[in-house]
């Protein structure tokens, strides 16, 4: 019944996955590329998980590029389970697609795909905080612009800080000084602003928040600050940033103001 290398092994995957399942209500499928890309799984695979989870639990997440999305295959597994589409724009911006993620498509791409989705199931998008080459403020305004516009499509919106990854360019720009992960006090504020921009779910849950690889603060008060920003991705209610001090927050504020300054002189 399942002929390719790539779709026998992925079935083995699942199946082995599928022994552990205890009634969760979501279930998220993690491809290393695109689950609707059907050279990664067929599309014969793509619809026996679909209906194998449709009848075992309440929404299944997979991820996909927004090229592999299609108006009839996504009609389809929507029939089989209820899905939910992640797509990683990561910035709205088509220069930082370009020239600061390589990312290899173009935000017009990201909103052919997502007005698909949106007329059939739920989207969620990913967006980076702070890529490469991007100063803190402006990697702010990015994240917020970029919600702004994916608010529009999506029901729920994840921000990802940039973390230091092993062997990659942003490590080494890290390891020159070139660039320091954002800070926390930079995820409160887009989140905080986001929200005023649109109804979908906001949330971040940082890769190694508080530590010099992820998105972190001072030290002192970093524990306290994740805290929040899992507060808000669950409550929704950015009255949980209120009264959230550290000395550290006029560092932060000073960066903002210096770099803007810096940029001004270069230009
Ligand atoms: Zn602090």
């Amino acid at each position: 019944m399942i002929e390719n290398v790539s779709d026998k092994n992925f079935f083995f995957q699942f199946s082995e996955a599928m022994k552990k399942f205890n009634d969760q209500k979501i279930v998220k499928i993690f491809t290393s590329g695109s689950f609707l890309d059907k050279t990664e799984i067929s599309e014969k695979l793509q619809e026996k998980i679909c209906e194998t989870l449709g009848k075992k639990t309440k929404k299944v997440i997979v991820e996909s590029r927004p090229e592999f999305v299609n108006k009839e295959k996504i009609k389809k597994l929507s029939k089989l389970c209820n899905i939910e589409i992640a797509v990683g724009l990561e910035s709205a911006n088509d220069d930082v697609l370009k020239y600061s993620i390589n990312k290899g498509f173009r935000l017009k791409d990201y909103i052919k795909a997502a007005e698909i989705i949106k007329n059939i199931c739920s989207l969620k998008t990913y967006i980076l905080l702070k890529p490469p080459f991007l100063t803190e403020e402006e990697g702010i305004k990015d994240a917020i612009n970029t919600a702004r516009i994916a608010g529009k499509y999506s029901s729920a919106i994840s921000f990802n800080p940039v973390n230091i990854q092993s062997n990659t360019f942003t490590e080494f720009l890290w390891r020159r000084n070139e660039y320091r992960t954002p800070w926390l006090w930079s995820v409160i504020e887009v989140l905080k602003e986001s929200k005023k921009l649109t109804n979908a779910r906001l949330m971040s849950s940082p890769t190694g928040g508080g530590t010099r690889r992820g998105a972190h603060n001072c030290g002192k008060c970093d524990k306290k600050i994740l805290g929040a920003i899992q507060d808000f991705s669950l409550t929704q209610n950015p009255s949980v940033f209120d009264n959230l001090y550290c000395e550290c927050k006029e560092e932060w504020l000073d960066l903002l103001e210096i770099e803007g300054f810096m940029q001004t002189c270069h230009s």
